[in-house]
């Protein structure tokens, strides 16, 4: 439990610096249970907190946890080159409160994507002794064949890779698609394994990380959404 002022709150939550935040309390701006609220200095316990600005409603959140439907040509790097970055798909209080992508997906990969200010819940999900299993739809160029799955399973060698990678599991969806389950995050990592395999990777889709699966959450490419109690504990 803890009190702040209503400045701070805002600050924390990325609405701007604390001279910009104390302005839009004074122009009235600020509502706080529907109460509009001009002293920057007046309190409130943030747990539960429920406040709008510019009419928009927002809740406290000590961190946010967001899964975003990422579309293609958007890239997960914070200095994005060729195409908008993931955070500009998100408001813009996120990018403020330093909202970054949980690893990466290349830029033209679509589906789950977890994005958190929390340092602690990214470097854990990232971390590769915890082997948390990522799924994803590959379209390859050649038909899957039999031999293309044991080779994915058995394991292939990356040119950087001292060991071979091997997926943890491997189906064949359709003529030209595969499910694959890998439990490390290594670059390009899905498209070099096929390449390597003699294939070659068309489109790559993450569909679920964990227990965590995408078409649960019924988002839309682009869209995102908060992860609740329960779908983090998914995650594991
Ligand atoms: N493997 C890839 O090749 N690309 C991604 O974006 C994710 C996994």
């Amino acid at each position: 439990m803890s009190k702040l002022p209503l400045d701070r709150i805002l600050q924390s939550q990325g609405f701007g610096t604390r001279k910009w935040c104390r302005e839009l309390i004074e122009d009235g701006e600020v509502l706080v249970a529907g109460d509009s609220i001009t002293d920057y200095r007046h309190a409130f316990e943030t747990d539960n907190l429920e406040f709008s600005v510019y009419g928009e409603s927002w809740r406290f959140r000590e961190h946010v946890y967001i899964a975003l439907n990422k579309p293609a040509d958007y890239e997960c790097s914070r200095k994005p080159s060729h195409h908008p970055g993931v955070l500009s798909l998100l408001p813009e209080q996120f990018a403020l409160r330093d909202v970054q992508p949980v690893g990466r997906l290349d830029h033209d990969t679509t589906g789950l994507l977890l994005m958190s200010d929390d340092g602690a819940f990214i470097h854990a999900q990232s971390s590769p002794k915890r082997h948390i299993p990522k799924v994803y739809v590959a379209t390859t160029h050649d038909p899957v064949t039999p031999q293309l799955v044991r080779q994915l399973m058995s394991g292939v060698k990356l040119h950087d890779e001292p060991a071979p990678l091997a997926a943890v599991v491997c189906n064949m969806l359709d003529t030209c698609q595969l499910k694959i389950v890998l439990e490390q995050g290594k670059y390009h990592q899905v498209k070099r394994m096929l390449a390597a395999a003699g294939n070659h990777c068309t489109a790559l889709r993450r569909t679920e990380i964990g227990k965590l699966r995408l078409e649960a959450l019924g988002l839309a490419e682009g869209e995102w959404c908060y992860l609740g109690e329960a779908e983090l504990a998914l995650l594991s």
